[in-house]
């Protein structure tokens, strides 16, 4: 393919600078998308639209019709700076310091939406057409939440083979991510005043006790070889009552679960054995706002597809050859808006050129090298997927 690489990394780098020039807070991205639908236009996509939520959408069309979509999704929101004089630069002036470009959104998500953009034009500006269609997808609030990406797949009305999700990856395939579960355990006491402690049952020396335990048991918890050991984090704790000089009636602590290996059974029979012959009451669901779990044994995921399926084997080859070298597997720490498409049995793998630990940190920034060996992986997998 005949290609002016050269020119596409300079004009991926300044759409970057301009995409973080143009601040996207969750709520306020309607103006990123006008910019990001202008380029569209400008790059000559065949088709680009805005949807009702919010969420910019472009299409080139490939020339098969009976195959399903290729789907570039990365977001269009990102965190808040916080204090800007902690930043060595302004926070949304995209200045390039060395090989990188710095700034709020440079890796979380600003780079990778600009690289997804650019691969998708390179095919454009070459006089090329993929063999399926390829659509780019950049959603609003991935950040509270997905509401966008919820909206983008209860509205999908075209078929989709592959949804790429351009989330930090090193130029890594990532395979999926680990789900949360989490509950609430109780301890029941009888309450008295605070002067006469033998004459009641203090729960919290029970809770104490499950917390010691806790500390050592938690390494029966099984590991996905992929996607990582199952963790276990007590938060908040709680009692009845406000006064000081009562005795509490209960004490309950919430226990954050991230797996991949475990159920919504195998963990209350975890947390039923570290509490020995204490009598508990479980309480499950997310913790703010606690609604039973089903009793199952489905291993709880974020979303994780194997390293199996031929999809991922496609798209890894391509990937590998256009970068140079094999693309690694691997998985994300964090979660991604990959798990509101499961229940719609998309198949997804991750692959951004940026690093996961620059998610969310002052001083965020992107490598441009990364960027260059990124758009060659996706011109590559964009073409011959
Ligand atoms: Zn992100």
């Amino acid at each position: 393919m005949i290609l002016d690489w050269d020119t596409l990394l300079q004009d991926c780098v300044d759409f970057t600078q301009r995409l973080i020039q143009t601040p996207s807070m969750p709520f306020e991205e309607a103006q990123l998308a006008e910019l990001v639908a202008a380029e569209l236009q400008k790059l000559k996509f065949d088709q680009v639209w805005i949807d009702g939520m919010g969420n910019v959408n472009g299409r080139i069309r490939g020339t098969d019709p009976s195959l399903g979509a290729l789907v570039l999704n990365t977001h269009l929101d990102h965190v808040d700076p916080g204090e800007p004089s902690l930043w060595s630069v302004p926070p949304y002036s995209g200045t390039i310091v060395g090989d990188r470009i710095v700034g709020r959104g440079a890796c979380d998500i600003k780079g990778p939406l600009a690289v997804q953009v650019y691969s998708m034009a390179a095919l454009l500006r070459a006089g090329l057409q993929p063999r399926r269609d390829v659509v780019f997808s950049g959603v609003v609030q991935e950040e509270i939440g997905g509401a966008g990406a919820k909206h983008w797949a209860e509205t999908l009305d075209y078929d989709v083979d592959l949804v790429v999700l351009g989330e930090p990856s090193d130029n890594k395939i990532a395979l999926g991510h680990r789900g949360i579960a989490q509950m609430w355990v109780r301890f029941n006491g009888r309450s008295v005043h605070a002067s006469v402690p033998e004459k009641g049952v203090n729960p919290n020396y029970a809770l104490a006790k499950f917390l010691q335990d806790l500390t050592t048991a938690k390494s029966e918890l099984s590991a996905h070889e992929l996607l990582g050991p199952t963790t276990i984090s007590p938060t908040i704790i709680e009692v009845d009552t406000k006064s000081t000089n009562v005795t509490p009636a209960w004490t309950r602590v919430c226990l954050d679960f991230r797996t991949a290996s475990e159920s919504h059974n195998s963990l209350r029979a975890f947390v039923q054995r570290v509490a020995g012959d204490q009598p508990i009451v479980l309480e499950d669901g997310l913790c703010s706002n606690p609604t039973p779990y089903p009793s199952s044994d489905e291993t709880i995921y974020g979303f994780y597809t194997p390293p199996t399926d031929e999809k991922v084997q496609s798209a890894q080859a391509l990937i590998g050859a256009g970068m140079g070298h094999e693309a690694e597997l691997s998985s994300y720490q964090f979660a991604t808006d990959g798990r509101h498409f499961v229940p719609y049995n998309l198949t997804m793998i991750g692959y951004g050129p940026s690093l996961e630990s620059q998610a969310h940190v002052v001083d965020e920034y992107i490598a441009i090298p990364k960027m260059v060996e990124s758009l060659r992986g996706h011109v590559e997998l964009i073409q011959n997927y």
